[in-house]
């Protein structure tokens, strides 16, 4: 029996096809209760006393929990807490220190730039000779050399959805004594996750793309269980300490993945994204991910045949393709701003991506066929060159 698709369990507009979940997740109705509760009840009413009486405390661990069910790690590896940036920030400089006489990042130019930018930071911040090196998705196999320290990946690419081979570069980073660090952004809740088989020490994802928890959602973080006492967190806050309210004047790490928390959780957001996470109670990810598949296929057809004028910017094959298509148009700003206009809520992402995710809970077949006959119209009828779409907003 076929428990998708989860439609109803979405407060999404009302003629509103929102191909973007890869972006930001739209809102689960069980969500709005939950926040409510959480502030006026627990906040508004149980004050200082919720940490305790209304499991504040513990809900970060209970979300990472829940989380890693999703992404095939074990209960307890993953924490919870600020942003992705954050977290990747802390996941490359525990996985420099794992590797101290080697002086090298390796990510691909297709990397997602603030994960770049992170490493950038941190190895301004270190000061010595360490190098981040990009080279071209393809390259990154042959590129992992022995002064790598640490390969960082994301999984799904931002921008055109190619999907690396999670085990298979893993092992090739571990051939050469180099630590692993994937990132999520684009595979959580999107494409079956098998973390603890993949066998990499890090990774890290956020919450508010595919599993919709809200804009801002706390990000999280898994460590390989066997490597976590290895682990030297470089933002030492109270909340990753061992014993936080026992005040010591100096830092002594949490003895599990919870050394990897900074400081105080963002319990409103949390709350909120553990009542997004009771969506996915009962969805087979395998479910999902053939249900996906079958989506981007009939978008890449639809539009081909409708809209040849468009250059697929996507793997065409589905294996090495995440939860979302691509579409190459110079002017593809503008063309999304006319599709948003008509209901069909896409995003660009520069130079000339026009991106649509699919998202197989609250999406389904005759939704991307509509949308592809509204994109028909928009280039036939050339809807998009009208100038008050060319006007360019700060998020684009
Ligand atoms: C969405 C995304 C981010 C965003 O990071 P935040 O700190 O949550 O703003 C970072 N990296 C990747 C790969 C992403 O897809």
């Amino acid at each position: 029996m076929t428990k998708l698709p989860k439609k109803h369990l979405f407060d999404l507009p009302e003629g509103v096809i929102y191909l973007d979940g890869n972006s930001l997740g739209p809102l689960p109705k069980g969500a709005v209760e939950r926040a409510v509760g959480t502030l006026t009840d627990e906040w508004g009413q149980q004050l200082i006393k919720a940490w305790n009486t209304a499991g504040w405390m513990a809900l970060p661990q209970k979300v990472g929990d829940r989380i890693a069910g999703l992404i095939g790690a074990a209960p307890g590896s993953v924490a919870t807490g600020d942003t992705l940036s954050i977290k990747v920030y802390q996941a490359l400089a525990a996985a420099l220190k794992m590797r101290p006489s080697r002086r090298v990042i390796l990510s691909d130019t297709g990397n997602f730039p603030s994960d770049l930018y992170m490493a950038q930071g941190l190895i301004s911040t270190i000061g010595k000779d360490y190098e981040l090196r990009t080279v071209a998705p393809e390259e990154v196999a042959g590129a992992i050399t022995e002064d790598v320290a640490v390969v960082m990946l994301t999984e799904v690419d931002y921008r055109s959805g190619r999907r690396h081979d999670m085990a298979e570069m893993t092992r090739l980073a571990h051939d050469k004594g180099a630590v692993m660090l994937w990132d999520l952004a684009h595979s959580a809740g999107a494409v079956p996750v098998d973390l603890t088989g993949s066998n990499a020490e890090f990774a890290v994802g956020c919450s508010y793309k595919y599993l919709n928890g809200g804009p801002g959602a706390p990000a999280f973080i898994y460590a390989r269980p066997d490597i976590v006492l290895e682990v030297e967190p470089a933002l030492s806050g109270w909340l990753g300490h061992d014993a936080p309210f026992a005040m010591e004047p100096g830092y002594r790490p949490a003895m599990t993945t919870e050394r990897l928390r900074v400081g105080t959780p963002p319990i409103v957001q949390l709350s909120i994204l553990d009542a997004a996470l009771d969506v996915w109670d009962d969805v087979d990810m395998a479910e999902l991910r053939a249900a996906s598949v079958a989506l981007c296929e009939t978008f890449i057809a639809e539009v081909e045949q409708r809209c040849p004028m468009l250059t697929l910017a996507s793997p065409r094959e589905a294996a090495v393709r995440g939860s979302q298509v691509s579409f190459g148009f110079e002017d593809g700003y503008a063309v999304v701003q006319a599709l948003i206009d008509r209901g069909v809520i896409g995003d660009f992402r520069a130079p000339n991506i026009m991106r649509f995710g699919f998202t197989p809970l609250y999406i389904d077949e005759g939704d991307v066929i509509r949308a592809a006959e509204i994109l028909q119209e928009v280039m036939e009828s050339g809807a998009w060159q009208d100038p008050k779409y060319q006007v360019r907003s700060r998020v684009t």
